[in-house]
């Protein structure tokens, strides 16, 4: 074909072509949803579809694994998408353990969706290892961690349990959201796999939706791979592109929110229109002791929940008052939020109804302070 082609072909053709010659630095985002095959029939850095694999979401998926000190990652739609992959490596008749104050979804989830599966499950208080020790049946399959738990920042002993679960053979998993990997490796104490939430600290900005697990289990990794890859709920390119940005200023972010929200602790901690502040840094924490072992380093994480003298409409009142804390689901974003959790969760919520959820963000901690001044008044 010497003549020049129609202008339906060169419009195809002048424009569907990898840009080559280019050395950007911020990495380009592959939308491609599916790869050239080689002369011989094989693929390239085994991308053949972009459900099964895209450059995007390697990227994030290895940048995860190695933050975590693990080897294979996995990227999902969401973090609840990568909780139901976890699940789906159970069979009909197992039994699992999940904290007793679990992300609500995640109660929801197993109540709502997995209920017809044959799957039990029981709640447990994972602060108390007699007690997880005793819940544990023969059909024990999977121990669900969440450290710290939202919102009543338990501080599980991820090692004991992993313990646990090593005598039993079964799975464990820590959902790491809260203490993020800069903060805490759970993968250090044995366990089988991590999960995030990356809409959280990972993506840091409030928007975008992810969810990620880390194991060093080959076989684990397989299973895992085969159920992200078929059932298909996986990150997309730009939302990868996205969460791998927010990797880039992760520790930075978590930082400045820790030692942000430690000082802000500190400060309700002493008010006297406030009950009790539930932070994993303050010496009044119950579970303080395995705090400091359990985290990396002298940083506690952005979350913080406080009970407000009075009932509901007293905490909701204060939080409305905030104007530097939006009132808004969600957390982890570089920007206060606040949130009663209780009107939330719904009616079949645990939370004390007086609580409210903080994520702290990076704005100054004289603003936030008196911030809180003032909706205290
Ligand atoms: C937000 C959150 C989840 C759920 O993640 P999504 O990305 O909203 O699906 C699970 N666990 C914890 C601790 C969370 O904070």
């Amino acid at each position: 074909m010497s003549e020049k082609k129609h202008f339906e072909t060169r419009a195809i053709e002048l424009t569907d072509t990898s840009i080559s010659n280019a050395n950007p630095v911020s990495t380009p985002i592959y939308l491609s949803s599916t790869y050239k095959r080689n002369e011989d029939g094989s693929y390239t850095n085994d991308l053949i579809y972009s459900r099964h694999n895209n450059p995007n979401r390697d990227q994030l998926e290895k940048a995860a694994a190695d933050l975590e000190n693990g080897t294979f990652g996995f990227a999902f739609s969401s973090g609840m998408a990568a909780i139901s992959a976890v699940l789906q490596t159970l069979k009909n008749g197992d039994h699992l353990l999940i904290p007793d104050d679990v992300y609500y979804a995640v109660r929801k989830l197993l109540a709502d969706v997995c209920s017809g599966w044959g799957i039990e499950f029981d709640f447990v208080d994972m602060t108390n290892i007699e007690a997880v020790k005793n819940a544990v049946k023969p059909n024990t399959a999977l121990i669900w961690m969440e450290s710290p738990s939202n919102p009543l920042l338990k501080i599980t002993d991820i090692q004991a349990v992993v313990e646990i679960c090593k005598i039993q053979g079964c799975l464990s998993c820590v959902d790491n959201t809260w203490a993020t990997p800069v903060l805490q490796n759970p993968l250090n104490f044995e366990v089988d796999i991590v999960m995030h939430s990356s809409s959280k600290y990972f993506g840091g900005h409030s928007d975008v939706i992810g969810g990620i697990l880390v194991t060093n289990k080959e076989s684990l990794s397989e299973k895992l791979k085969a159920i992200q890859s078929l059932s298909g709920a996986v990150q997309a390119p730009f939302d990868s592109w996205l969460i791998n940005r927010g990797i880039k200023t992760m520790a930075l972010r978590v930082e400045r929110q820790s030692s942000n929200a430690f000082l802000l602790a500190k400060f309700l901690e002493k008010h006297p229109k406030v009950h009790t502040v539930l932070y994993p840094g303050l010496e009044s924490h119950p579970q303080h002791h395995i705090a400091l072992k359990q985290y990396n380093g002298i940083h506690y994480g952005g979350m913080i929940s406080v009970l407000i003298d009075g009932g509901a409409s007293e905490a909701i009142s204060v939080s409305n008052k905030l104007e530097l804390f939006t009132t808004a689901t969600s957390l982890g974003g570089v920007e206060s939020l606040i949130e009663h959790r209780k009107s939330v969760e719904g009616p079949d919520s645990h939370t004390p109804e007086n609580l409210l959820r903080i994520s702290v963000g990076i704005e100054h901690i004289e603003d936030l302070i008196n911030d809180w001044k003032q909706a205290l008044e």
